[in-house]
């Protein structure tokens, strides 16, 4: 019987809010708030004329704005809040939780929209030397909410998507009942949809075309180890897509699991790209239009990256249009009772059924899916630690149940064909 604040109501946002409305054993009321307030309206008439049985209102807030933040929680008196707005904003939300001593949920890392700002460029820079990954986003700023959270008495669950999030409860369900030790991961992310257009980004532009043209990294025996943009690729057959290239890229999972299984010797992460999305994010990159950094044009302000995301078609607006399936998933070698052993555990996703169910294309799905989940363990007590985690530092069962029940059943498969 909770009662839920989420922030956000974009392709992600519209996914987490339907789930949570088909979930009514664990949701009973439901504040919709973000920036542009028609669209929490136009959810909200949706779910009405769904029939929901949730108790829904809508509100506008700058969750740029601790005190709005603060301001809108004290208002709603929810039991917890799902940060599905962008990461730039979690440590204001963070903060405000805090304050309020509500349970705090996100999907994606902290990082700065202005990556040139001083003080975080001058810690940036001595973070890149220390730990040797450049990355604009580390999990340093969230968890060093670890005490303040605890001594509050509050839950902050980091990173509940389908990666991280669900890639870090694979580890944990693998570790729990497939090996005593893991020695090995590489995460596969492979989305074989195709939307039409010549270039488009499944999220939010500006989040997705920052990671992918950063420099790759990969953890292996306690450090970093990193490649260029895009350096290191393999070709993989994904069951039920095909065979795709993919490219090693950092990803935020990768840090946590380093630090909670110190026993594995390397994580990888890799991702599908097409040559056209590669070419077009060449291009646009040697031009400038990748730039976080503004610049005057014709008098006015303008940082190149967000004029971009105006130029591009919503990620909201591809699931009409997009066909093919995601399959994502990590594979695993270890051992079990002395003998090596190799498990791949994936969900296959189809853009259509997506469309069909909610309205939303499969990458917008699987992340909304697991946001979801991750509430509803934090809002019902079963995901009940005091401090700040990772989906891997939980039970993963309950969660690996719930995938199954909402939408993103899940395979394993014990003799998978490895990633050279
Ligand atoms: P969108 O850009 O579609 O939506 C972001 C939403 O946040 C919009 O509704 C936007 O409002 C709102 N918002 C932005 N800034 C503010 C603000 N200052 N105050 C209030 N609301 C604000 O993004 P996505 O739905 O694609 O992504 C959402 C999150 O999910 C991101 O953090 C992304 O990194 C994460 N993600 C995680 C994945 C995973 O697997 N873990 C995979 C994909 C995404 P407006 O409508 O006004 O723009």
């Amino acid at each position: 019987m909770s009662r839920l604040l989420v922030i956000g109501c974009g392709g992600v946002a519209q996914v987490a809010i339907q789930k949570c409305a088909q979930n009514s054993k664990v949701f009973t009321e439901m504040c919709i708030a973000s920036r542009t307030v028609s669209k929490c309206d136009a959810m909200k008439e949706k779910l009405e004329k769904q029939g929901s049985p949730l108790k829904i209102t809508t509100a506008t807030v700058n969750a740029d704005d601790v005190n709005d933040v603060i301001k809108l929680i004290k208002e709603y008196q929810p039991d917890v809040v799902l940060n599905v707005a962008l990461p730039y904003q979690d440590l204001v939300i963070m903060d405000a939780c805090l304050e309020c001593k509500v349970d705090y949920v996100d999907t994606a890392n902290y990082e700065p929209e202005d990556t040139d700002e001083p003080v975080w460029r001058a810690a940036y820079e001595k973070r890149c030397k220390e730990k040797g990954f450049t990355a604009y986003f580390d999990y340093s700023y969230q968890w060093a909410y670890m005490d303040k959270f605890k001594e509050a008495g509050i839950t902050g669950l980091l990173g509940t998507g389908f990666d991280p999030g669900v890639t870090s409860v694979f580890t944990a369900y693998a570790k729990k009942h497939y090996f005593d030790e893991i020695h090995t991961v590489d995460i596969l992310d492979c989305n074989g949809g195709d939307h039409g257009y010549a270039f488009a980004t499944n999220f939010n532009p500006e989040i997705n075309l920052r990671e992918v043209s950063a420099n790759g990294s990969y953890w292996e025996d306690g450090h970093w180890v990193e490649t260029k943009p895009m350096e290191i690729k393999r070709v993989y057959d994904f069951p039920q897509v095909g065979q795709k290239d993919m490219y090693l890229l950092h990803h935020e999972e990768i840090e946590a699991l380093g630090k909670n299984f110190p026993e594995i010797k390397r994580i990888r992460f890799f991702m599908t790209f097409g040559q056209s999305y590669l070419d077009h994010m060449r291009c646009l990159e040697d031009v400038g239009m990748l730039s976080t950094s503004p610049i005057m044009f014709e008098g006015r302000e303008i940082v190149p990256i967000q004029f971009l995301k105006a130029l591009l078609p919503d990620p909201a607006s591809l699931g009409p249009r997009t066909v093919g399936k995601t399959n994502i998933g990590c594979i695993f070698t270890g051992v079990k009772d002395g003998k090596e052993k190799t498990v791949y555990i994936y969900n296959v996703c189809d853009h259509q059924e997506c469309y069909k169910e909610l309205g939303s294309q499969a990458i917008s799905y699987t992340t909304g899916v697991p946001a979801m989940i991750g509430t509803a363990l934090v809002a019902s007590g079963i995901w009940n630690k005091k401090g700040v985690f990772t989906t891997d530092e939980f039970d993963p069962d309950p969660y690996m149940d719930m995938l199954n029940e909402y939408g993103l059943p899940w395979v394993v498969d014990e003799s998978p064909v490895l990633v050279d």
